[in-house]
């Protein structure tokens, strides 16, 4: 699994809490358990489109 990188301030101290991406350097909130969904979603759909 690649490091996740904070968009904000570069900062790859990422930590996931519940369900949540949280840069712990600048406390942005970089992805939550919606984004991650519609993610996985996207990649689903594509696998069943192939
Ligand atoms: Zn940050």
């Amino acid at each position: 699994m690649p490091a996740e990188v904070c968009d904000v301030c570069g900062s790859t101290n990422i930590k996931e809490i519940k369900c949540k991406l949280v840069c712990q350097n600048c406390g942005t909130i970089l992805r939550t358990c919606a984004d991650l969904a519609v993610v996985t979603l996207s990649i689903e759909v594509h696998r069943n489109g192939s």
